[in-house]
């Protein structure tokens, strides 16, 4: 699925064994003279049985795992915090990053199974006005073990299977293309955790190139496109990127997924009071929604309080989600999971950033 000549790593780093494929653990091993199973057992050790470190990988010599550690970097997380909500169990971490850089990921259990939410970026560039993972803009992507490590080190802290994987913490995941590919392939690689494609769910703000590309990939994957404003003019005031891609290249370019890979597209649309919660918005909604077949997610914006915007009244919520009804789209109000912890994209980090003291805004997004 994903072509690429050699592992991205930063100039002079040491290869990131944990973002390898196991095609190209194979060629590696290969290269070193190592016998053809020694791939195979190392891939288990990292994508199946989680291992944190090469020490782990116990049926590995001792002078193979030493070599090892001198050839390669091998990535894992700390937990510096967790937060458990009182009222549904869900969790919220905050991992560090071997370069000291800090992200978090959401855990939540729904009947039908556990759901990890994860962050793609440290930071992110796009700059959604409501947004308070984007406050302090990007610091660097991450790489496809910083992603898988987020799911494995929650299983592993939850002693719990997760079934699904949602890329929907901070960062824009397309703007993180490469890596995010190989993220997937590898998660839902048979040889290694084995998600199921159809499981995974990658949430973006609407890059119009690469939505196009990723159709082209022909993943089962389910998108979701962040919409929040049914108007160019509307859309820009709130989201930035609105200014590079207009709706109507946005709506072909999911027409186009869709015809690609015969998944439906979600729609995200988080509500802010009088901003765009409003009987003309529905109604707009409605005429994007219907040509997509699509089903549309509504969120109580989480207000967050350097950006200004308060979220609708639940009974204005349900207003606005009887007009989609009445109009054949199906509108589900998500349930917000852990309203007592901080669970609104990027406030545990910028939290942990200020010292931890208080920035206000305490409801999952
Ligand atoms: N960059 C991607 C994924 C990360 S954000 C995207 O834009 O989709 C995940 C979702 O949470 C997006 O729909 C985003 O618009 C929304 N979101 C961010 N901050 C929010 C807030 N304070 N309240 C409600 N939704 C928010």
């Amino acid at each position: 699925m994903v072509n690429r000549k050699k592992p991205e790593t930063a100039k002079g780093e040491k290869t990131d064994i944990k973002s390898l494929t196991l095609q190209e653990l194979r060629e590696e091993m290969a290269a070193r003279g190592e016998k053809a199973f020694r791939a195979a057992q190392m891939y288990e050790w990292m994508h199946v049985k989680m291992a944190r470190s090469f020490d782990e990988m116990t049926n590995l010599s001792k002078a193979f795992r030493e070599d090892c550690e001198s050839r390669y970097m091998y990535t894992a997380l700390q937990a510096v915090r967790v937060q458990e909500s009182k009222l549904d169990g869900t969790r919220k971490f905050l991992f560090a990053l071997s370069d000291g850089n800090v992200v978090e990921s959401v855990w939540m259990k729904y009947k039908h199974g556990n759901s990890v939410c994860i962050s793609s970026q440290v930071g992110c560039r796009m700059g959604c006005r409501f947004c308070a993972s984007t406050l302090d803009g990007l610091e660097r992507n991450l790489t496809p073990s910083e992603m898988l490590d987020q799911v494995y080190a929650i299983t592993l802290l939850t002693g719990e299977r997760v079934s699904n994987v949602v890329v929907m913490g901070t960062g824009e995941p397309l703007d993180n293309y490469h890596n995010l590919l190989v993220f997937l392939q590898m998660l839902t690689d048979e040889n290694g955790l084995h998600i199921s494609q159809r499981n995974v769910t990658v949430s973006t703000c609407g890059l119009v190139p690469e939505i196009r590309r990723l159709a082209g990939e022909k993943l089962q994957i389910t998108l979701a496109l962040s919409l929040h404003a049914v108007t160019d003019e509307k859309r820009r005031r709130i989201m930035p990127i609105a200014n590079r891609y207009s709706i109507s290249e946005l709506m072909e370019a999911c027409e186009y997924y869709f015809t690609q890979t015969g998944r439906r597209i979600t729609l995200e649309y988080s509500l802010a009071a009088g901003v765009n919660d409003g009987e003309e918005d529905a109604m707009g909604l409605v005429r994007l929604a219907k040509p997509l077949h699509c089903h549309v997610n509504l969120i109580p914006i989480n207000p967050v309080k350097e950006c200004g915007f308060s979220r609708t009244q639940l009974s204005q919520v349900r207003t606005f989600q009887n007009i989609l009804e009445k109009n054949e789209i199906n509108g589900t109000i998500r349930r917000e999971m852990g309203r007592d912890i901080d669970g609104a994209c990027g406030q545990l980090r910028r939290k942990n950033m200020s010292g931890l003291r208080d920035i206000g805004g305490n409801e999952a997004c």
